[in-house]
């Protein structure tokens, strides 16, 4: 047997391994990343990247990559509820294309429509951009010990049979729903459990919208006289790509039981030829783990949260666990991060978690309002026309709001944090739909647009910022001399625009290196040692 020593093992390259193994290795932290399956994607789930994920891509410079990734930036994004795609259009929410988005005032970055197929290829080739990351496919992990001061784990190569010992400092399980680290670990799970049983059947039908006489849109929602039961997403236009999912099965069919031909001719509103790729079955879920880790060994991505995917909230909850965690991980690694620093991570993204959750279930659960009652909403009478005049708008508003969430995507804070000094004053209210921009403690630093075109996000990534607001602001020299004193990378910019003074509300605001306030005040603290000890988990 083999033998290999590594600062950090990362069991999983779906999207949240992938981006750990990136956001590693551009910290310069070595990492060895296992991945039982070989990469490819089939049936690909994830399609939204939103705005703060692609405030990640940004910083580790792959934002571009993704802009330009194959979904045509010229194509309508619209959410269009229609009673089947050759009937009536009940309400359309419009999501311009890419190309045609302004950039709104909370981020330099908008939601980017990318399918995983995509998005993980991406990542890979992020991770393998450093040279300290080593990434395996058809690699799995067999078994693993936490022995107190390190790690130590199996690992097989499922081509060679191969087998291998790693010692780690830390292993982290990205390894998915079933996370078999997260059962030896004993962790369990909470939330509302198994939501539905839907179905997936990937086809591909050129011309599809044309040949049915609608608008371009990207995401359909089907409710017929039996009330709202399907989605029809567009993955990839370019070679006609569809998903068609039902919302709910009884629980009991097979790829080979599936009606698929009865499906897509409900979906059309009549009988309709396609070329069909493949479909999965998958369970509906809405659960969190009660704690993101135990000792050395950590939990991120879907081992920790399964979410309904109504808000395209799952893996990029998943990649905002690993933006915390990496940074953590690296400062221990470095030798700057204090003892409490990893168990940080828990008390920061554990309720992120659970609001993610109870969020997405919220959104799946207003479906449900429109189960039944539709019997004339196909019928061309005053009846199914009073019926479509009237459910139009509460679709749009009700389920609708899935697609309203800038205020879940930015707005999140790590109010229970350990490691944030808060300054007394009261929280941001957490609307979903709203975004406020704040630098209340635990909050993300918000964004400004400057005066040379750049944000004020680009400060935030190698180490803490201390930003100073205004040419007469403190000179913070206390601050940097308590961070050098301990080792930690810290750079203090100045500001000088009005506007940045005004989102930013104090004078002295510092940054930590996932880009998330860790303080601020109008004067430097009596005892920025023991500040700056507090923000490095000592
Ligand atoms: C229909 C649908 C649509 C979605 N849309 C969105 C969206 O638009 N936006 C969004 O953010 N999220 C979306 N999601 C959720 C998103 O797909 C998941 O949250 C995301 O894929 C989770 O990534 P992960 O890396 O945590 O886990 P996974 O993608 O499940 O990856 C886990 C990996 O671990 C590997 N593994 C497991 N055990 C081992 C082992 N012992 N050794 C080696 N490897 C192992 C597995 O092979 C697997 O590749 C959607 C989900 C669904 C179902």
């Amino acid at each position: 047997m083999g033998m290999q020593n590594v600062p950090v093992l990362i069991v999983g390259g779906g999207p949240v391994g992938l981006a750990l193994a990136g956001e590693l290795g551009w910290r310069g932290v070595p990492c060895l990343l296992v991945e039982q399956g070989d990469g490819t994607i089939v049936t690909p789930k994830m399609n939204e990247v939103n705005v703060r994920t692609m405030e990640f891509c940004r910083r580790w410079g792959i934002a571009d990559r993704v802009h330009n990734c194959p979904f045509p930036r010229d194509h309508a994004r619209d959410a269009v509820f229609v009673t089947s795609l050759g009937g009536y259009e009940l309400g359309r929410i419009p999501r311009p294309a890419v190309a045609g988005v302004k950039p709104e005032p909370w981020s330099p970055m908008r939601l980017q429509t990318c399918s995983q197929m995509w998005f993980d290829p991406i990542l890979r080739d992020f991770a393998l951009s450093s040279p300290g990351v080593d990434l395996r496919y058809r690699t799995r992990l067999e078994s693993f010990e936490d022995t107190g001061d390190g790690v130590t784990a199996e690992i097989v190569d499922l081509e060679s049979g191969r087998r291998e010992r790693v010692e780690a400092a830390y292993l982290v399980g990205c390894d998915g729903a079933t996370s078999a680290i997260r059962e030896k670990l004993g962790i369990g799970l909470k939330g509302q459990g198994v939501l539905g049983h839907p179905l997936h059947l990937f086809f591909r039908a050129p011309d599809l919208l044309k040949r049915v006489g609608k608008a371009e849109g990207t995401f359909f929602l089907a409710i017929d006289r039996d009330g709202l039961w399907a989605n029809i997403r567009i993955v990839d236009p370019v070679n006609a790509m569809w998903r068609l999912m039902v919302l709910d099965s009884d629980g009991r069919q097979t790829p080979e039981s599936i009606d698929k031909d009865a499906l897509i001719r409900r979906a059309v509103g009549r009988p309709f030829e396609v070329e069909w790729v493949g479909c999965s079955i998958w369970t509906r879920r809405s659960l969190v783990a009660e704690q993101y880790g135990k000792g050395r060994v950590f939990l991120a991505g879907d081992a920790v949260h399964q979410l309904s995917p109504t808000g395209a909230l799952g893996m990029n909850t998943g990649i905002g666990d690993v933006v915390d965690l990496g940074w953590k991980l690296a400062a221990v690694a470095q030798g700057w991060g204090g003892a409490k620093l990893l168990s940080s991570y828990d008390r920061e993204r554990q309720p992120i978690g659970v609001r993610a959750i109870d969020n997405t279930a919220g959104f799946h659960l207003s479906h449900g309002n429109f189960h039944s009652g539709f019997a004339a909403i196909e019928d061309d009478s005053d009846e199914g026309r009073a019926l479509r005049a009237y459910v139009g708008p509460q679709l749009v508003r009700q389920v609708g709001a899935m697609f309203r969430t800038i205020g879940l995507q930015l707005g999140y804070c790590y109010e229970e944090s350990p490691i944030i000094v808060p300054d007394g004053t009261p929280p941001t209210p957490d609307d979903p739909e709203n975004f406020i921009a704040t630098t209340r403690p635990g909050s993300r630093a918000p964004h400004v647009a400057l005066k040379d075109g750049s944000s004020t996000l680009d400060f935030y990534g190698p180490g803490f910022v201390l930003v100073r607001l205004g040419a007469d602001a403190p000179d913070g020299a206390a601050i940097a001399e308590a961070a050098k004193s301990r080792g930690v990378p810290l750079r203090t910019v100045t500001v000088d625009e009005p506007e940045a003074a005004a989102t930013y509300e104090r004078k002295l605001v510092l940054v930590r290196p996932d880009g998330h306030v860790a303080w601020r005040g109008d004067a430097v603290p009596a005892d920025a040692l023991a500040m700056m000890d507090r923000v490095r988990g000592a």
